[in-house]
């Protein structure tokens, strides 16, 4: 026997009452049954987004949405500055660069967080940029960037608007979409929402709204126009993964029941629990600051290799963590505390970690760092 641990920042672990929901049989997306289901989810979205404006519902993992809020919102040629400390930062720049976007890169050495005053200087610089792109918790090095103060230099621009990838932040930690302005809010399904890879969700301000009258960017498939006159009728403009929106009506269920200020203290007591925990072990962590809620992304100490670190895991003890992408590849590993993650998930990490690491030859003593999560967690 060989017992699995999901502890990735995506995708992340389904609980029972999700899984057994979408075992239902398959009802017809159009059929009557159908629009209850559909207006559920739909009105529970809004309260996890803090909105009041529609959320949109698009079958797609979270880059899709990605996709939809550079094309449906901006013009080729038209500048956007995008906000680049990581792997996901670049997904942005690929995009733009995908659909004639001129992008104007903030580039922010890895593990840190983007300065608030390279945000002020490039919009001052340039008030015709059309929009900011940014990531709310930077996946590939575990940083948070501050979305509310970026929004508050936005907020000034008339003619800008902001983009937040909140993949990895929505459900996590607090983003007061319609409070902090938030133009775009971004994110996807198998991250902290608790399900399946499959689906990705887009809030959208009226500010927005008008710069998607104006947007020439050809598109067909993500018409957020289009996806928003459905959603008044409780449906999607093309077929919807009918499973999933039933998974995601049990999902923000139990989303609910917990509270949202339930749901960001159990996210910030599981970070801070593993991030004593690596602590004690003797590693560092790789944000420099700002570090999310998430995921904790942690240096493999020097002459381990991350990589290993993050195999054997998965192969001596059914631990599937994260390793690190592009140049920090060996050197760093993630372990995820996000969605359907509760205290022994984080002591599993740990108690596997220092397993993996005497048995590499690291010298530690074994329980420390269970022990400093341990003291978190009993509180
Ligand atoms: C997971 C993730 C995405 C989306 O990736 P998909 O594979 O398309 O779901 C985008 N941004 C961040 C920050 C992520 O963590």
């Amino acid at each position: 026997m060989f017992k699995r641990y999901l502890l990735a920042p995506g995708p992340t672990p389904v609980p029972p009452e999700v899984l057994l929901a979408m075992a239902m049989p398959i009802i017809h997306h159009r059929a009557p049954e159908f629009l209850p289901l559909f207006e559920e989810a739909r009105q529970n979205l809004k309260w996890l987004f803090q909105t009041k404006n529609d959320v949109l519902i698009l079958s797609s993992s979270g880059t899709g949405g990605m996709e939809g809020s550079v094309t449906n919102f901006l013009s080729p040629g038209d500048k956007a500055i995008v906000i680049n400390g990581g792997k996901f930062g670049e997904r942005w720049l690929k995009i733009c660069q995908a659909y004639g976007i001129t992008p104007i890169e903030i580039k922010v050495e890895w593990g840190y967080a983007v300065k608030l005053e390279d945000v002020e200087k490039a919009l001052k610089k340039d008030p015709s940029i059309k929009a900011v792109l940014m990531q709310a918790s930077e996946t590939s090095t575990g940083v948070a960037h501050n979305t509310k103060a970026i929004a508050d230099i936005v907020k000034k621009y008339a003619d800008t608007i902001l983009v937040v990838d909140a993949i990895t932040a929505l459900g996590v930690f607090d983003i007061k979409t319609d409070e902090w302005g938030l133009d775009v809010v971004i994110t996807g399904s198998q991250k902290a929402l608790m399900l399946p890879p499959g689906l990705a969700f887009v809030s959208i301000s009226d500010k927005a709204w008008k710069f998607a009258e104006k947007a020439k960017t050809p598109k067909f498939y993500f018409n957020f126009k289009k996806e928003r006159e459905n959603l008044l009728k409780n449906q999607t403009n093309f077929t919807s993964a009918v499973s999933l929106i039933i998974g995601l009506r049990e999902a923000l269920k139990m989303m609910k029941n917990e509270g949202l200020e339930n749901i960001f203290n159990r996210h910030s007591r599981l970070a801070e629990a593993t991030r004593k925990g690596v602590q004690a072990i003797g590693l560092s962590l790789f944000p420099k600051e700002s570090p999310s809620n998430a995921l904790t992304a942690v240096s493999a100490p020097d002459g381990f290799d991350g990589q290993k670190i993050y195999k054997e895991l998965r192969e001596r003890y059914g631990i599937t963590a994260a390793g690190g992408q592009d140049h920090l590849k060996g050197k760093v590993f993630r372990i995820a505390h996000l969605g359907y993650a509760d205290t022994f998930d984080v002591i599993t990490a740990i108690s596997g970690l220092e397993m993996v690491l005497k048995g590499m030859g690291y010298k530690l003593e074994l329980g420390k760092g269970v022990g400093a999560a341990e003291e978190i967690l009993i509180k």
